[in-house]
Order: C-alpha cells, then sequence, then structure tokens
C-alpha cells in the first residue's frame, strides 16, 4: 500500500500574505486577572514600555505581586508604572507567571475595568515547543509528532486574526490550541518541531485548514463546517491505520437514559431515538427522537456537543433503545475531519514519513517552507 500514497506536491516558495512579524505570535496567558506575580529562572529585566525604563533588574529567585490601579500598574515593592511592563529574562533564562515558566517575553498591561492582561511575547516556533505534547501524546512516533508540529504550525498562522480585538493572536486553550510552555515541553516533541522548522501546508497558496482529532473510527469525515468551497482536501476517506491495539476509543459503547435526553433537549417523555440521516461517511448527521406523540429532529453533531464529547465520542454509531434509553455502539473520537491522530501514528509505524502522512490526510496540499 505504501507506494499508492504519494504526497501530490512538495514546494519551496514564499506566502506573499504573511509577514515576518506574524512570527513573533501574541498569546493571552491571562486576561482579566485581578493580579499575577512574575519571576524567572534566572536574572531579569522589568522595563516601563512607556517610558521605555528599566524600573527592576533582579534575580528570579523572589515572586513579584503586580496589581491593576486606577494609574497604572503596581509592582510590590517597586512602584506604580504606567505600563505595559515587559519581562525580559536574562538570555537562557525563561519567564515565569504565576509560577508557570514560559519562553520569550511577557508583556503585562492594565485593561479597561482595571484587569490585567499578560501576553507571552514568543517566536512561533519556540511557542510549538509548549503546544505540541498537550495536542499530541509524545510517545507518538516521531514521523506522526512531525506531522502534528506542522498542522499546528498551520493552524496558528491561519488563525491570527482569532483574538485580535483583544491585542493578542492566541489563546492557550482548547478554543486555539492547548499551550502549557516550558512545562510541556519534550525532547522528541521539540525535535519534532525543529525537524519540521517552518513547514506548512497550504492550498492554492493560501494556509490549509488542518483540521484534526483523534480517532477517525475507520472513516474519516467530510468538511462539515463549508464556508467557501475551497477545501477539497478534507474528504471522507477509509483509514485502515488508526485500529491500534493500544487505540482504546477505536470503538466504545455508551448508554443515555431516555429521561437525561428528554432533560437536555426539553422534549416530551422519550418512547424511542433513532438515526434519521447519514453523512456520505457513514455517520449520523440527524437524530430523531419520538416523544409524547410528537417527533423532534436534532443534528447529530449538536447532540453531540449537548450529551457531551467524552460520553458519545463520535458521531460513527449504531444505536439501539432498551427500554429506558439508548446504547450507543460507536467508533472513534472527535470530528472525524482531516488528520486522524491515531491514523498517523499507525502510519508511522507501519513506516511512513510525515509527508506521506499529510498527503493521505490532505490529500491535494502543498507543503511548502515559510520564508522571512
Ligand atoms: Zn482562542
Ligand atoms: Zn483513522
Amino acid at each position: 500500500m505504501k507506494n499508492l500514497l504519494r504526497i501530490t506536491c512538495l514546494l519551496v516558495i514564499v506566502l506573499s500574505s504573511i509577514t515576518a512579524n506574524a512570527f513573533v505570535l501574541r498569546v493571552g496567558l491571562k486576561d482579566g486577572a485581578a493580579e499575577i506575580t512574575v519571576s524567572a529562572t534566572s536574572y531579569f529585566d522589568l522595563i516601563d514600555m512607556h517610558t521605555n525604563q528599566v524600573i527592576l533588574t533582579t534575580y528570579g529567585w523572589r515572586n513579584y505581586r503586580i496589581e491593576a490601579e486606577n494609574g497604572g500598574l503596581s509592582v510590590e515593592g517597586v512602584g506604580t508604572f504606567h505600563g505595559p511592563i515587559i519581562l525580559v529574562p536574562m538570555s537562557n533564562a525563561f519567564g515565569k507567571v504565576d509560577n508557570q515558566t514560559y519562553r520569550g517575553k511577557l508583556e503585562i498591561s492594565r485593561t479597561n475595568g482595571n484587569r490585567i492582561l499578560v501576553v507571552n511575547v514568543i517566536d512561533i516556533e519556540q511557542y510549538l515547543y509548549g503546544v505540541l505534547k498537550c495536542e499530541m501524546s509524545d510517545n507518538f512516533p516521531i514521523e506522526a509528532l512531525k506531522a502534528q508540529a506542522i498542522i499546528a504550525r498551520t493552524f496558528a498562522l491561519s488563525n491570527l486574526k482569532k483574538h485580535q480585538d483583544k491585542g493578542y493572536h492566541l489563546c492557550p486553550g482548547v478554543c486555539c490550541q492547548v499551550y502549557k510552555g516550558v512545562s510541556a515541553e519534550s525532547k522528541l516533541t521539540a525535535m519534532a518541531v525543529d525537524q519540521s522548522c517552518s513547514f506548512v501546508l497550504s492550498y492554492e497558496n493560501n494556509l490549509a485548514r488542518t483540521y484534526y482529532y483523534s480517532c477517525c473510527g475507520g472513516k474519516t469525515a467530510p468538511f462539515i463546517w463549508k464556508e467557501d468551497g475551497k477545501t477539497p482536501y478534507l474528504q471522507s476517506k477509509n483509514c485502515p491505520f488508526c485500529k491500534h491495539p493500544r487505540n482504546s476509543s477505536y470503538s466504545w459503547t455508551q448508554r443515555i437514559s431516555f429521561y437525561e435526553i428528554q432533560k437536555a433537549f426539553s422534549t416530551g417523555e422519550i418512547t424511542s431515538v433513532s438515526i434519521k440521516e447519514y453523512d456520505e461517511s457513514g455517520r449520523a448527521k440527524t437524530i430523531l427522537i419520538c416523544h409524547s406523540g410528537e417527533n423532534s429532529i436534532i443534528n447529530a453533531n449538536k447532540f453531540r456537543t449537548v450529551m457531551g464529547y467524552t460520553r458519545v465520542k463520535s458521531t460513527l454509531f449504531t444505536l439501539h433503545n432498551d427500554g429506558q434509553g439508548v446504547v450507543f455502539n460507536g467508533t472513534g473520537y472527535g470530528h472525524g475531519v482531516g488528520l486522524c491522530q491515531w491514523g498517523a501514528r499507525g502510519m508511522a509505524e507501519a513506516g511512513y514519513d510525515f509527508k506521506e502522512i499529510l498527503g493521505f490526510y490532505y490529500p491535494g496540499v502543498c507543503l511548502q517552507r515559510i520564508v522571512f
């Protein structure tokens, strides 16, 4: 099978729409804190960016509390400053906010309502060091981790406007990508970032939509959030790679009582639940709920959201009623669009490299190196 899988093209070109500035990311670590503490793993400077004056040079053993006041930012034992204040660690040191350690610089500013915003100003490659293990286990093979690093880099660069009204590009939560700084780094994930340095996926010279999820359950899903129709690389296809002895989510069973569904969707007394429509991958598209002589049709993804992603792990399921509830027998974990992470692991273990993995899950995309 290996010979049948090829990435469609491998190019090295400059993406003109991305400027050099985009590679210094602004990650909003804290937005709305009443107070914070800062320190570092070694010497650091605090600089008031309003006056460009160094207000403190110290060793990082002690925490300095910073609070927002009407007049500015009060740094415990140092004074009150207009701000923003930037924490610049000396070479090889890392800044800390509330005892969490981050590469790059920490920018602290006062927001409306006397709250504190902390932004981690960081090179995108260093940011990815703190992302990768949060999004894929570092016991996955290096080629799968390299594929994940490329889609995480592409995702970050294509979502720079997500929080622009708040003064930063990305947040550190699941709304963007989970980022935990230095504490989430490992040797293997750092190696995956370094070995895939500056590679992104594109389609027609725009950054590709690099959706991913844990496990497709044997067949990936078609793109369900169609906006512009320019995503032919997000199509349903068979995935023979994710059925892995260690993958506990490949198949799952979940029972949910009629009463719970009735409460969640405010229906009358439920008599039966069934699948009304399927999508082209065999996933449930709509669910029919019969209750008190009436019928309600609910989008299957909404059903999954409301009942909980960890309980209804995917919409690739069959179901049967047991009188008082519904028993779901499903495969896969996640929405199913784009790269299947357990499939990437299976491919890597079968000897495929990251280019072949990406070419399999995003057929027709280009691998490009961003030059800046
Ligand atoms: Zn976000
Ligand atoms: Zn799969």
